[in-house]
This record gives structure tokens, sequence and C-alpha cells, in this order.
């Protein structure tokens, strides 16, 4: 099946004792036993298993064309339980441009733990060769990234990793199962924060990862899931599966706007730089081009002069929020530099655009009065 359709039905059943053709949200904890004292219905306690978990869940599996997947309570604590399933002494290699989060986990917390990490620049395939250790575990990808819009090449990547012995993990959240495909590339782990595209709606926090093959890593993710307790609570595992019945349309609505927001901003006397990997004067076009099934709804640009003259842009908009986050109805627009630590590689001019679903001449209009 198709993207679209699989949206809409994976993990959806008509509800056996009503009829209900959406699910109702199972807030109960815990779950009655047979009177042999056995587990009948599957269900025991809602840590270890929810209904409304279990259905997200087959939901993520088949968008992402993977084995198995764990439902989080937020994209953080879907990365931690990935990362803790490494043991002290192994070796990661990140982005050096990840999401701030990530870096955070890999750096402050999980390496007083032991876990060793060196952050390459993942668009250079020789630098990712030469931070390889003969304790290299695991190599992480983000693509595209935050907030350059840096494209790295998953399928060669993921052929670095394997050849080292270590698994290749793609935090897919930009870009969604309907324009990357990281298993068919390589990978062997999809990270998701599903607050932004899956969620939709700038209402849930969540997070998932998915297996490309429910091996033995997967049974100790699973492990962790449900023995670390970061489960993702059963209204939100509803919101998220409802947020991804639309998906593949509205993916296509923040390309189509963000595709429409570069092109505009890249003709504009007062933006020095547009960072869109559907530009093809982008560095990453053409493997985003190979990679991805359209170019995603996120972009970032610099407004001539510096952080004064940036922020007065972002200062002016009437339609655009000045908010953190991405992948939502509401296009948000965000000075990152500001909520970076001070060492931050980010330039001091720039805003980062998440394309909302309003119409894409309204967006253009208010940029243009905000630029003007
Ligand atoms: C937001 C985000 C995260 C973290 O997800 P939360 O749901 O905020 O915990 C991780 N990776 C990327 C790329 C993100 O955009």
């Amino acid at each position: 099946m198709r993207i679209e359709t699989l949206a809409v039905h994976a993990g959806h059943e008509i509800d056996p004792g009503t009829g209900a053709v959406t699910a109702p949200i199972y807030l109960s904890t815990t779950f009655e036993r047979a009177e042999d004292g056995t587990v009948s219905k599957g269900y025991f306690y809602s840590r270890l298993g929810n209904p409304n978990r279990a259905a997200l869940e087959v939901c993520l599996a088949a968008l992402e064309g993977g084995g198995a997947a764990a439902a989080f309570a937020s994209g953080a604590a879907a990365t931690m339980s990935v990362l803790q399933c490494l043991a002290p002494g192994d070796h990661v290699i990140a982005p050096i441009d990840a999401y701030h989060g990530t870096t955070i986990l890999l750096r402050d917390i999980l390496g007083p733990w032991g876990l060793q990490v060196t952050f390459a620049d993942m668009t250079d395939l020789d630098e990712v060769k030469r931070s390889i250790r003969p304790q290299t575990r695991m190599i992480w990808v983000e693509t595209p990234s935050n907030p350059l819009l840096r494209i790295s090449d998953i399928a060669r990547i993921a052929e670095l990793a394997h050849a080292a012995g270590a698994r290749c993990t793609v935090d897919n959240t930009w870009a969604s199962p309907v324009l990357q495909r990281p298993f068919e590339l390589g990978a062997d782990l999809i990270v998701h924060s599903t607050t932004k595209y899956l969620g939709g709606h700038c209402d849930v926090l969540s997070g998932a990862v998915v297996a490309k093959t429910d091996d033995a890593f997967f049974q100790r993710l699973r492990t962790i899931q449900m023995q670390g307790g970061a489960v993702a609570p059963p209204f939100d595992c509803w919101l998220v599966l409802r947020g991804i019945r639309t998906l593949p349309y509205r993916v296509r609505g923040h390309c189509e706007n963000a595709r429409k927001i570069a092109e505009f901003l890249s003709r504009h006397p007062r933006v020095e730089a547009v960072h869109f990997p559907g530009l093809p004067t982008h560095p990453g076009h053409a493997i985003a081009a190979g990679q991805m099934r359209d170019f995603g709804g996120m972009l970032s640009f610099q407004v001539r002069g510096g952080k004064d003259q940036a922020l007065a842009v972002a200062a002016k908009v009437r339609i655009i929020t000045r908010a953190t986050s991405l992948g939502g109805p509401d296009s948000l627009i965000e000075h990152r530099a500001t909520i970076e630590p001070p060492d931050t590689r980010t330039p001091q001019n720039l805003l980062r655009l998440s394309a909302g679903l309003e119409h894409a001449d309204d967006l253009i209009e208010d940029l243009a009065q905000a630029l003007a």
C-alpha cells in the first residue's frame, strides 16, 4: 500500500465492542486478568502496554517500512533510549549540527556515563570515515539539519557504519516518512520527534523509535521503554495517530509553501542567503533530490546586516508566529542564535522558518512587509 493509504488505515481497527470507527482512548492503567491468572487480552499494566500506544506503534512501523516501533513521551526520550542501548566505552559519531538536545544528551548526560562521542561534519564523508574507531557502535544522522538545512548522504553513511560494525540511526523528524525512506537507504533505526510533522498540530509532545528489524537491539530498547518508563501517554498516542491520518497531504502543503517562500526570499535584496535544499544553488541539492521525494517544509535565511536586522524582521511579522518548533499548521519564525548557547555555530543574522499551511501568497506578503 502507498503511504497515503497506510496513514489512514495502519493501526486503525473498528472497535469490536461498539463498532466505533475511531478508537476510544484507553485511560485504564490496569487490565483484568483471566480466572486462571493469565493476561488473556494482551494487556496487563499500561506502562508495559496500552492499546492506544500499540496502535500507534503498528502505524509507525508501517509508515517507515520497519519491523517494530516504540512510542515515547518525547523525541528526546526516544533519542535517550536508543543511546541507552549502547554500553559504556562504546563510541558514537554524531553530527556537529545535531538537534541541540541530542548534543546535550550525548555530551553532557551520557558522556559522564562512559559513552564516547565524536561530533563530525556529516556532509564530509572523509571526516566521518576518519572519526571511526574500533569502539564505534553507532553513527547518528540528521538530515536535513537544523538550522542550515545541510544534507547528509544516508546511503553512504550507512555503508560506512556497517563496514565498521556499527548501526546507522537517522533522525527523520524534519523529512517525515513521506519524503525520506531511511530503511531503503540502509539505516537500521529511525528516530522521530512526533511532536513535529507526525502529530502535526503543535498540540502533542511525543517521540518514537522505529527499527528495521525486531532484533535483540530492539528488544533491549523495548525493555528500556517499559522499565525506564518514558512511555507516550494514551491521549498523546491517540493525537499522534489522528495527526498521521492527514500527514501525506499536509506535507505536500508544507513543501509547496516552503518552496514558494524560498524562491521569494532568494530574490529579495535584503536577504543575504537562503538555506533550502530545493534551491538548485543549495550545496546539498543533488543529494536531497536523490534521497528525498520533495524538499520539506523547513528553510532558513540570513538577513543583510546582523542580529538586530534579523530580530527586526521577526518582530514585524503578523501572520507568521515568533515561536520555536515546526511541523504544525501555523508558520513559525525563530531567531535561533538567541536560544542557542553563546558558542553556537548558527549565524547571528539567521531566521529559521517552518512553513505552515496558510496560503503561500499571504505568507509571502507577510514576509515582504516585514522585510520592507
Ligand atoms: C524537536 C526535535 C527533537 C526533540 O524532540 P522533542 O519531541 O522536543 O523531545 C529531536 N530531533 C529533532 C530533529 C527535532 O526537531
